[in-house]
């Protein structure tokens, strides 16, 4: 099996071994403690916000971020259709029904022409997916929120280190929401974040990922014996300590991770570009993509559930891109997202990671190529 080229793999060594043993030493190793805390003012200043809250995950985040937006049972969010299950399912948990709506066929991002199509008297907000880390397109949906008296919510699961006309992912909505997951950009293995220039959503945030009591680090640093009454029905969506330490130090690699993977795609492209039966991803002009999946999209012609098989057997890790959300059985909907119920049949993820060698790129591409052609019908 070590011939087998991996999908995705973090990047992860002595840097983060060494911020764990610090936070063993330091004894807080729960949540919400001061290693988060220096981690949330890290990834603030990374994403260019004021206030950047350390989560469990990208779900809880996104969970927060509705609700201190005041998401209610009976309101309709408006979700770009194609993205992972964590984008759907929070706005189901806030008891509000998500609004599945297509996307563009070349950056996979929610069309903000189908987003003004969707707008019913219900729909008070928006959440738009930076696919695979590729922001959408934040301007024109900022025009349509504020027509409409609407949030906009990023969803940059995978987007750490992306930006849009300059400006960082993260920066670009209300609320970004991030991941830390081990199959992202930068990971603790799982993890996430919460990130928002308001003070009054993220200082909300704050309470409600602590079962909505003020957090033991604020009490800790108060001349008296501080008992917390609690208002709101909170969560335990804290990120713990030893997680932040990790996260730090994965802050400081962020720059040559990108650099790394920039390269590899470049590499990618020069290797496939021009085959009849394989599409590569579109990197918009105004964008800079972080690559936190490399995805082609396969002709018609090709059987892509062979393909995908045929690389695993010759140890080329492959996979479908992502989910067209309205086709789920668990939303049940009507919703009609072509584009995207398009791309989920096509697309294949290629190994894309920062620990890929120069000879493992040629030899996926090389394969690819090879196996494509063997299973395209005539
Ligand atoms: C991975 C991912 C999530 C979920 O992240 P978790 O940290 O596992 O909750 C949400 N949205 C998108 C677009 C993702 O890719």
């Amino acid at each position: 099996m070590s011939d087998v080229i991996a999908l995705g793999q973090p990047t992860v060594g002595e840097a983060e071994l060494a911020a764990i043993a610090e936070v063993f030493a330091s004894g807080w190793l729960a949540g919400s403690g001061p290693t988060s805390r220096r981690f949330e003012e890290r990834f603030a200043a990374t994403v260019g916000t004021r206030h950047a809250l350390a989560t469990s995950n990208c779900g809880s985040a996104l969970h927060l971020a509705l609700l201190t937006l005041g998401v209610k049972p009976g309101d309709e969010v408006i979700v770009g259709d194609y993205t992972f299950p964590a984008t759907g399912h929070s706005v189901m948990w806030t008891g509000a029904r998500p609004v599945f709506t297509d996307v563009r066929p070349d950056t996979w991002t929610v069309d903000p022409a189908a987003v003004e199509a969707a707008i019913t008297p219900r729909t008070v907000g928006i959440v738009a997916v930076d696919v695979f880390g590729q922001p959408a397109d934040y301007d024109e949906l900022r025009v349509i929120a504020d027509r409409h008296g609407l949030f906009l919510v990023e969803d940059a699961a995978c987007s750490a280190g992306a930006a849009y006309k300059g400006r960082p992912a993260g920066s670009l909505a209300d609320i970004a929401t991030f991941s830390f997951h081990g199959r992202k950009g930068i990971t603790a293995g799982e993890g996430g974040a919460y990130v928002t220039d308001r003070e009054d959503l993220s200082s909300h945030a704050r309470k409600l990922l602590s079962y909505g009591v003020e957090s033991a680090l604020n009490r800790a640093e108060l001349s008296h014996l501080a008992i917390p009454a609690f208002t709101d029905l909170g969560y335990n969506y804290r990120l713990s300590d030893v997680a932040a330490a990790i996260m730090i130090s994965q802050l400081d690699r962020l720059p040559d991770l990108l650099a790394t993977k920039r390269a590899i795609a470049a590499r990618y492209g020069e290797l496939l570009k021009g085959h009849e039966l394989i599409t590569l991803p579109y990197e918009a002009p105004d964008r800079e993509h972080p690559w936190q999946s490399y995805v082609v999209t396969l002709d018609a012609r090709v059987d892509r559930g062979a393909v995908a098989m045929e690389l695993r057997q010759r140890g080329v890790q492959c996979t479908f891109g992502t989910y067209a959300s309205h086709l789920q059985p668990l939303y049940g909907q009507a919703d009609r997202c072509p584009v995207s119920a398009d791309l989920f049949v096509r697309h294949l993820a290629i190994p894309m990671h920062a620990n890929l060698t120069e000879a493992q790129v040629e030899t996926v591409a090389a394969t690819l190529v090879d196996v494509v052609g063997s299973f395209a019908a005539r």
